[in-house]
């Protein structure tokens, strides 16, 4: 719950009726004297949010309960599909869409794959006028759509300003926000999938963490306090852009030695590539490889969690998060690459605690981009600010 100390009346408004709704939402059906109780506010007060929460749909008295002495309480239940929301994760090799509702049930999901920013983004809108049309929902009820991208982004102004896997900058998503006639939200994929972490995934109720997105490259979310960290600049994150010690190889970033270029997908394919005779281009394959006792698997992937490590190490003694999540494409590995990294030496116990931050693997498998981003325009009703600092 959210504390009132210290603003504005105005303000005091908004989160009485944020702290109400996320109520009424746990509990799924409630009275005013229990909101009351839980929440201290006054009877008036709650009343006159319980009414606009009705006007608007999401709530509903649903029944009457018995008599603790005086009047008999009405009951009310909260409305989980008054209102939807769609989330769209866009990398380079394909897009997925899913719908939800407010209980972030997920009513529909997709997935095509990419060709360039403007034909997917016509794609986009095609399935979510057919999604809407399926399941007969007015597009009024649909709260908008959030993107996970691939790159720097402008959430503000909604611009994608730097996606080299995309090979796309400074692309505008207003004339799309227009296009659809919904509102949309933007945000980078591995900050949304930070977010979707601590919201539903294995890390909820941890406010400090930093998740690693290993797909083509390495992208990282910083959560501090239960906000995405993003800095004035909006490019906090770039850990996949950090030098490992001795690393020689150029980046399309300019820079040589970036981590990315020895801990992401492309990285283990390299690595085993260089021993093997047998050219692989499926990660999937190098781990199967391993659980078949692979020798040179093993090798590579030994190689490979010594590179992860460095990159962990660094954010570890830089931020000493709670949690450093292992996602992205590399988060359903969770066994073998616990195996690998424990094989190093540098963890005490079973678990892999280091510095006291805790590495863990995601619970989204790779889908965490996807879940935030559906998650995010729900924002406007359940949080009263920005989850952005
Ligand atoms: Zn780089």
């Amino acid at each position: 719950m959210l504390s009132t100390k210290n603003f504005t009346q105005e303000q005091i408004k908004d989160i009485n009726r944020v702290n109400i709704i996320n109520f009424i939402r746990q509990e799924k059906t409630t009275t005013k004297q229990e909101i009351a109780l839980t929440l201290d506010l006054s009877i008036p007060t709650i009343t006159s949010n319980i009414n606009d929460l009705i006007n608007e749909g999401y709530v509903k008295e649903v029944g009457i309960a018995k008599s603790t002495g005086g009047r008999k309480p009405v009951i009310l239940g909260f409305v989980k599909n008054a209102k939807y929301s769609f989330g769209v994760s866009i990398t380079k090799d394909h897009v997925q869409i899913r719908l939800i509702n407010l209980e972030n049930d997920i009513i529909d999901e997709t997935e095509f794959p990419y060709t360039d920013l403007v034909t997917t983004l016509s794609s986009i809108k095609d399935h979510i006028t057919n999604m809407l049309k399926e399941h007969a929902i007015n597009r009024k009820y649909v709260v908008g759509i959030g993107l996970a991208l691939p790159g720097v982004v402008n959430d503000e102004h909604l611009i994608l300003e730097k996606a080299p896997n995309l090979q796309v900058h400074d692309f505008s998503f207003i004339r799309f926000q227009e296009s659809l006639g919904l509102r949309v939200w933007i945000e980078n994929e591995a900050n949304i999938a930070a977010f979707a972490e601590i919201k539903v995934g294995n890390s909820k109720n941890i406010d400090n963490l930093v998740y690693i997105s290993i797909t083509e490259g390495i992208g990282t979310g910083i959560i501090i306090k239960s906000h995405i960290y993003k800095s004035n600049q909006k490019k906090a994150g770039e850990f996949g852009h950090t030098r490992v010690s001795g690393g020689q190889l150029r980046c399309n970033c300019g820079r040589s030695g970036c981590w990315e270029l020895y801990a992401s997908k492309q990285a283990l394919l390299r690595l085993y590539n260089e021993v093997s005779d047998i050219e692989t281009t499926s990660i999937d394959q190098i781990f199967d490889s391993y659980d078949h006792g692979d020798s040179l698997a093993k090798a590579a992937l030994l190689e490979y969690a010594n590179y992860l490590f460095d990159g962990v190490e660094n954010i570890i003694l830089g931020l000493n998060p709670d949690y450093v999540v292992i996602g992205g494409e590399f988060g359903k590995y969770e066994r073998i690459l616990k195996q690998v990294l424990r094989a190093s030496d540098r963890f005490k116990t079973d678990r892999l605690v280091y510095e006291g931050s805790e590495i863990i693997f995601t619970g989204l498998e790779d889908k965490g981009a996807l879940t935030g981003a559906a998650l995010l325009p729900l924002e406007v009703i359940f949080n009263y600010n920005s989850n952005v600092i």
